[in-house]
C-alpha cells in the first residue's frame, strides 16, 4: 500500500501462546496484503482497476466487500458535502503528471478532469451488486480509505482469534484494541508536521481508531509552492497550505481514514460535521502567518488523556 504497517499484540502468556499470537499476526499481514491487491489502482488485476476500465453506462458485478466499501465512501461524500470523493482519480492522475513533468496542469486539462469527477456519477445497484459510471473516463481511487479499511480488517481478525489487545498502524491510520497491559492503555502519538522524529501530541485510546492526513505525508513543490496529494474535488486543486494536517478519532478506522482526508479539505468548517456525526473527535493543525496552531473538537480533553507539546 506504499506504506509501513506495524502490528503490536499484547498477550497474557498464561492464556495465549506465543505461537498462536504469531499465527494471528501473520494472518493479519496477509489480510492487509490481500486488501492492497483488491484496492490498488496500480495493479491491472485489482478489482478497482477492473472497475476503472468501465466506460459510460457499462455495468460490472463486484464483490460484496468492494461494494460495501464504495457505498460507505459515497455515504461520506454526502456527509462531507463532496469533500471526500473517490471519483477524484482523474485529478489525482493529472496532478501526478504535473509533479513528474514539473509543470502545473493547464486550465483545459483541469476542466476536462473536473468534468469526469463527481460521486453522484457512480450508480450502485444494491440487488445486482453492480457498479456503473454515468460518464466516460471516470475512475475511482480508494487511497483515502483503503488503509483504514485494512486496519479494521486486521483488528477484526484479532478479535476473531480471541486477541483482545492489539495496536495496528497502517501509515497514518491506527486502531487501538483493548489496553496495552492491565495497567497501561495504548498511547499513540501524532507526529510533528514539520519536525521529523518529533511527536507533538500523545493520546490514550481504547477501542478507538485515529487517522491522520496531511500535506507533510506526501507532497511536491512546484515553483516554490507546496502541493498536497489531497485534492479538493470541487475545485480540482490540491488543498491550500494553511491546513497542515487533520486527525480524526472514531469507532472504526475506515471512518477515521475517510474523515481525516475530508477534514484536510473542509478545515475548521468540518468540526460541525464531526460534532453532528457524534462519538467522534478531530484535531486540526493549521499554519497561519508561519505559525502552527492546533484546533481540537470541544471538550476532547474530557474524553481522552492528551498531552501536547508546543508546535
Ligand atoms: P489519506 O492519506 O488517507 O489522506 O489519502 C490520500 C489519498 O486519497 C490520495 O493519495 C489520493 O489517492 C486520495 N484522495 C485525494 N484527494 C481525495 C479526496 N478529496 N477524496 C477522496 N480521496 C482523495
Ligand atoms: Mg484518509
Amino acid at each position: 500500500m506504499g506504506t509501513v504497517v506495524e502490528i503490536k499484540v499484547s498477550i497474557d502468556p498464561a492464556r495465549y501462546s506465543q505461537a498462536r499470537a504469531n499465527d494471528a499476526i501473520n494472518k493479519a499481514f496477509d489480510e492487509i496484503k490481500r486488501i492492497e491487491e483488491v484496492c490498488s489502482v496500480f495493479k491491472d488485476t485489482s478489482e478497482i482497476s477492473r472497475i476503472n476500465r468501465l466506460g459510460k453506462d457499462e455495468k460490472l458485478e463486484i464483490t460484496g466487500e468492494v461494494f460495501n466499501l464504495i457505498r460507505k465512501t459515497l455515504d461520506y461524500s454526502e456527509r462531507t458535502g463532496g469533500a471526500f470523493d473517490i471519483t477524484v482519480k482523474p485529478l489525482v492522475d493529472l496532478w501526478s503528471k504535473a509533479k513528474k513533468a514539473n509543470k502545473l496542469p493547464g486550465e483545459g486539462e483541469l476542466k476536462d478532469a473536473l468534468e469526469r469527477v463527481g460521486y453522484k456519477n457512480i450508480v450502485l445497484d444494491e440487488a445486482a451488486h453492480t457498479i456503473l459510471f454515468k460518464k466516460d473516463g471516470m475512475g475511482i481511487d480508494l487511497g483515502g480509505a483503503a488503509k483504514g479499511y485494512a486496519t479494521d480488517r486486521a483488528i477484526r481478525l484479532f478479535k476473531d482469534s480471541g486477541i483482545d489487545s492489539a495496536l495496528v498502524t497502517s501509515g497514518g491510520d491506527m486502531y487501538c484494541l483493548g489496553k496495552r497491559s492491565a495497567q497501561e492503555p495504548w498511547r499513540v502519538g501524532i507526529r510533528h508536521p514539520r519536525i521529523k522524529g518529533r511527536i507533538f501530541l500523545e493520546i490514550s485510546l481504547k477501542e478507538r481508531a485515529i487517522s491522520t492526513s496531511g500535506d507533510y505525508e506526501r507532497y511536491f513543490i512546484l515553483y516554490g509552492k507546496r502541493y498536497s496529494h489531497i485534492i479538493d474535488p470541487r475545485t480540482g486543486y490540491p488543498i491550500g497550505d494553511d491546513i497542515v494536517s487533520a486527525s480524526v478519532i472514531s469507532a472504526d478506522s475506515t471512518t477515521s481514514d475517510i474523515l481525516a482526508t475530508a477534514m484536510c479539505i473542509m478545515g475548521e468548517k468540518g468540526f460541525g460535521m464531526i460534532r453532528d456525526l457524534g462519538g467522534m473527535d478531530a484535531i486540526l493543525v493549521k499554519e497561519e502567518a508561519g505559525r502552527l496552531t492546533a484546533k481540537m473538537s470541544k471538550d476532547i480533553r474530557k474524553r481522552y488523556d492528551i498531552s501536547q507539546e508546543k508546535l
